[in-house]
């Protein structure tokens, strides 16, 4: 037990941090760019909030929380996503008085309790926004061209992006008529799931991953034959403007959220090559959602990418990881007696800015020359008593193996004008 971390969680090793720095830098640069600001929530809030928020019919809320009651007795749930934490912060802090529409993003991990396998864990992070306020198609389609812009700067290719209208509270009992009369005959073929999901959700019925389930539903009705003329309105100009902005899409009629404060836009993109989990990120608008949770009418609109599923796809693709951040200066001991100078000396290099390192285990000479190599350090700086003395180091630039004696007054002075 002590050495084993929990199923479906990850140790970040510091040889891989900048994999996630690459990651979160630039979604934060794109995210700047589309004016959304970053809010960071807490990773746990009051159980109602996801039971409300997520809505009590689906898989996540159903088996998925990892829900416990704190020492005050109050039911507390690790946050499964991001989407109810925003809204409740949205309320909670009064956003809706202030300019609308509020563009907020986030990072961070979530938690579901689901059955691990290659690209789903237990502890994951998401990236994700959440625009609050507005109606305008525009801003649907920006929103998806903006996590498209994200995937396209990582380099990744091969994307597809999947966009549907799932209608809205006038317009879905139409559809949950439809789906309930043309599944009537098969009830008794239908999964467990899917056969509560009849009478709780049918719409869930129409993307249950279930092969059975799948062929039973070739056919049936979508939410598109049976949108409202408000909602085809919609669903034509977030089209229109996804044509304006350049982004290509299929339309899924069988892509569903299956909840009635998701309105209009549902949209999911899907990678190849990283295994049955081939989402990377989906949204849609809520536009019922704000209410639901106690707030005013409220349009909102927002999305939420995995970030190991893009580890994972970029990894497939073969793309580079950008450079760690180097060592600058690995400050060797060459002799005992140069040793206090040579802890001095490092603070004053790295008081001017330089990452410095030093060692720690009593290494030889020759010892601590192959630990700067193995931390990359771009210079080694050796120190030893009779140059000290004198009031000089010897540098080593380990990129060409050259070495120069420097007078300890310019030793930084040398070392940044060679680094540039
Ligand atoms: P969702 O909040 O379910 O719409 O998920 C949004 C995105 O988060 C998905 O497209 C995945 O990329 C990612 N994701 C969801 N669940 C998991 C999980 N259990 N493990 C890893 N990534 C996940």
């Amino acid at each position: 037990m002590l050495t084993n971390r929990p199923r479906g969680t990850s140790d970040i090793l510091p040889a891989d941090i900048h994999k996630w720095y690459y990651l979160e830098d630039t979604f934060r640069q794109v995210c700047h760019q589309y004016g959304y600001g970053e809010i960071r929530l807490p990773i746990f809030e009051h159980t109602e909030l996801f039971v409300r928020g997520m809505g009590d019919t689906t898989d996540v809320v159903e088996k998925e929380m990892y829900t416990f009651n704190d020492r005050g007795g109050r039911s507390i749930t690790l946050r499964p996503e991001g989407t109810a934490g925003a809204v409740r912060a949205y309320l909670e802090n009064n956003l809706y008085a202030g300019p609308q529409p509020v563009k907020m993003y986030y990072l961070g991990p979530m938690f579901r309790y689901d059955r691990p396998q290659a690209g789903r864990y237990r502890q994951f992070h998401q990236v994700g926004i959440e625009a609050f306020g507005s109606h305008d198609p525009g801003l649907d389609a920006e929103i998806m061209a903006l996590a498209m812009d994200y995937y396209t700067r990582l380099g990744l290719s091969g994307l597809c992006l999947q966009v549907n209208s799932v209608g809205c509270p006038q317009c879905r009992p139409v559809l949950r008529q439809r789906l309930q009369e043309f599944f009537a005959p098969h009830r008794e073929e239908l999964c467990p799931d899917c056969q509560s999901r009849y009478h709780r959700n049918p719409l869930r019925l129409l993307d249950c991953k279930n092969e059975k389930c799948q062929s039973l539903g070739q056919g049936a009705p979508s939410a598109l034959d049976c949108l409202c003329p408000e909602c085809a309105a919609h669903f034509a100009a977030v089209r229109h403007q996804l044509d304006l902005l350049g982004v290509s899409y299929q339309v899924n009629p069988r892509l569903v959220r299956g909840l009635d404060y998701y309105t209009h836009t549902a949209f999911e993109i899907l990678v190849g090559g990283i295994g049955a989990q081939s989402a990377i990120g989906g949204g849609g608008r809520y536009n019922g959602l704000v209410e639901v949770c106690g707030g005013p009418p409220t349009p909102g609109i927002g999305f939420a990418l995995g970030l190991e599923r893009i580890i994972l796809a970029r990894e497939s693709q073969g793309l580079p990881w950008p450079r760690a951040r180097q060592m600058d200066v690995y400050v060797a001991v060459a002799d005992a007696a140069a040793a206090d100078r040579a802890v001095r000396l490092l603070t004053e290099l790295r008081s001017a800015g330089l990452a410095a390192e030093r060692d720690y285990l009593g290494r030889s000479l020759k010892a601590q020359m192959k630990q700067a190599g193995r931390l990359e350090a771009a210079f080694t700086v050796i120190a030893g008593s009779q140059e000290l003395e004198q009031g000089r180091v010897a540098v080593k630039e380990m990129s060409t193996g050259e070495q120069h004696t420097v007078p300890l007054e310019q030793l930084v002075d040398f070392l940044q004008g060679r680094m540039r």
